[in-house]
């Protein structure tokens, strides 16, 4: 059994997290999406409503070998408690390249067993994040094509468009 967790914010899930998603499920027998609850950053959606929507929308897409939990502390040693042999990450471009360099040499160092893989989303989502999405959504833009429609309405209602 070839467990990956896919860590991130999710703030919120959007298309371009979905994409990764379905690409690390061919590659492994399981996959943890993995919400950060305790990052730096000061989130839109609390750490229960993230995972609700990740929870929601796996229902909808029935991907039978992906699940979403919550994560404080340490990835590696997260990882280490699942069994996982990988930790997932998106690269989108070059701008991505040195914070997930450095991420995964770091993480290599708390634990050599421990791989990062980094795979590449479809072209139209290289200029996606969950901060645009946001922002688009804040400004009344269109962001319908980037994020399923559990995602859209949740983020209508919270900004209660
Ligand atoms: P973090 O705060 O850990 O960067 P995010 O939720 O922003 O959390 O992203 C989680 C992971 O998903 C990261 O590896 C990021 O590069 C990747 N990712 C985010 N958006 C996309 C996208 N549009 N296409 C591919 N990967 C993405």
């Amino acid at each position: 059994m070839r467990i990956a967790i896919y860590p991130g914010t999710f703030d919120p899930i959007t298309n371009g997290h979905l994409d990764i998603i379905e690409r690390a499920i061919q590659l492994f027998d399981k996959v943890i999406v993995t919400v950060a609850v305790n990052s730096s950053k000061t989130p839109m959606f609390t750490g229960e409503e993230r995972v609700e929507l990740i929870q929601s929308i796996l229902k909808q897409k029935r991907f039978k070998n992906v699940s979403v939990e919550r994560f404080n502390g340490l990835l590696v040693s997260f990882a280490k408690k699942k069994n996982a042999v990988a930790i997932i990450r998106g690269l989108r471009a070059i701008s991505d390249f040195e914070y997930e360099f450095q991420m995964a040499l770091m993480n290599r160092k708390q634990s050599n067993a421990i791989a990062t893989v980094f795979l590449m989303p479809h072209e139209k989502y290289t200029y996606l994040n969950s901060s645009i999405v946001r922002e688009i959504a804040r400004l009344d833009g269109n962001f319908k094509d980037f994020v399923h429609p559990i995602v859209f309405r949740a983020l209508k209602k919270k900004l209660s468009l």
